[in-house]
């Protein structure tokens, strides 16, 4: 049996050793940050230290970091600052920001996955009402990066506020939350080393935050619940292991770009979807004409190769992709998988991924697509 290989790190990234460790430490001792006694004070210093990590990874200050449990609250709890305002959110956003805007204006996409800057103009010029818009830095399927600091400047001049979900961009990209000039901005530890169920709003100056959870007065009042403290002490380690580490992941991009070569040689039909677009360096989204995108997950599954069929569900089962459809991908929609690597990859892992998908290739697609089978 071969040993499995793991390349669906945008799903979420396996553990850093420091991590670990430094969670154990912390779920060792007692205490909760908000008593005043000696436990308490323990607490509280580990969360604080987290606190400046986390705010370092994006140039930011501490005072500006909300913890929250997970990418998904982040959003949420910033586009319910939208008060009144209209929301423009991206056709590509996750679901975590879409489905907590109802009846946003949808801001479209050109065929590489890139937010049109003119459409969000024209769209704003015509609302009348104060606008919210709400636009990722790195999509999770495709890896696109959007021009945030652009869309920020346009949004800024009609007094709109910004939203960015930089849930996949952290630790893949360096981030300066000051030069992309949003006012509120999503993390996620899980995503970059750090464990699942804990992440972060990080809120400009400027902008007033109002609490969606009720309670008592943690996080300055601004998000009430005892904090999980040693997920927060995780967090905070992988924030600094990933501002240390983005050399190595941005090395990434030349390994991705040999596997997509090869992919493409192999199988000249083969589609990689924002390949024109700057990306992420450990994202690739690539379609195998008439082949299925869970069938080809399934049989690279069986060959010890993990990756995803577009968006991960929660259900367990794959819906067409949103992304892929708002890039006028059509039927090729659901014929793509999503690899993406991270901090443990080796380039054998990049080679495995082109076998098996070769001879994927090789089995079924080249019969359906009707070509000669490739070499493998
Ligand atoms: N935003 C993006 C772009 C994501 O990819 C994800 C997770 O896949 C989330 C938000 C949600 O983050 P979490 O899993 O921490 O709730």
């Amino acid at each position: 049996m071969t040993t499995p290989i793991y390349l669906d790190y945008n799903a979420t990234a396996p553990l850093k050793p420091a991590v670990v460790e430094a969670m154990a430490v912390a779920l060792a001792e007692t205490g909760n940050a908000s008593s005043v006694h000696r436990f308490g004070r323990l607490a509280r210093r580990a969360i604080e230290s987290a606190r400046g990590q986390v705010a370092a990874l994006v140039g930011a200050s501490p005072h500006q970091v909300v913890f929250t449990a997970g990418g998904t609250e982040a959003n949420n709890l910033a586009l319910a600052q939208r008060s009144l305002a209209r929301v423009l959110a991206s056709a590509v956003e996750h679901e975590s920001v879409s489905r907590a805007a109802d009846n946003a204006l949808v801001v479209p996409v050109d065929g590489q996955g890139l937010v049109d800057l003119g459409a969000l103009e024209r769209l704003l010029a015509r609302e009348s009402a104060p606008a919210f818009v709400a636009v990722m830095l790195a999509n999770n399927e495709t890896g696109v990066i959007q021009p945030v600091a652009e869309v920020a400047h346009i949004a800024h001049a009609h007094g709109a506020l910004v939203h960015c979900d930089a849930v996949q961009a952290a630790g893949k990209i360096a981030i300066d939350m000051a030069a992309l000039g949003v006012d509120t901005l999503a993390l996620s530890a899980h995503k970059l080393g750090g464990p699942q169920g804990v992440g972060a709003l990080v809120v400009a100056d400027r902008a007033a935050l109002q609490p969606m959870l009720l309670g008592g007065g943690q996080e300055r009042g601004r998000r009430a619940g005892t904090e999980n403290t040693a997920g927060i002490v995780g967090f905070g380690v992988a924030a600094e292991l990933a501002i240390r580490d983005i050399e190595a992941i941005s090395g990434l991009a030349g390994l991705r770009d040999q596997m997509e070569a090869r992919l493409r040689r192999a199988v000249p039909e083969a589609t990689v979807f924002g390949a024109a677009a700057p990306r992420l360096p450990n994202t690739s989204c690539i379609a195998m004409p008439g082949v299925a995108a869970e069938t080809q997950v399934m049989a690279l599954d069986l060959a010890g190769i993990a990756v995803s069929a577009g968006s991960a569900c929660s259900s367990g089962k794959v819906k067409a992709s949103h992304v892929l459809a708002a890039m006028g991908a059509g039927d090729l929609a659901g014929n793509a998988i999503r690899v993406s690597a991270g901090w443990r990859s080796a380039p054998a892992d990049f080679d495995r991924l082109v076998e098996g998908w070769t001879s994927l290739w090789a089995r079924l697609g080249a019969h359906r697509a009707g070509s000669a089978a490739p070499a493998a």
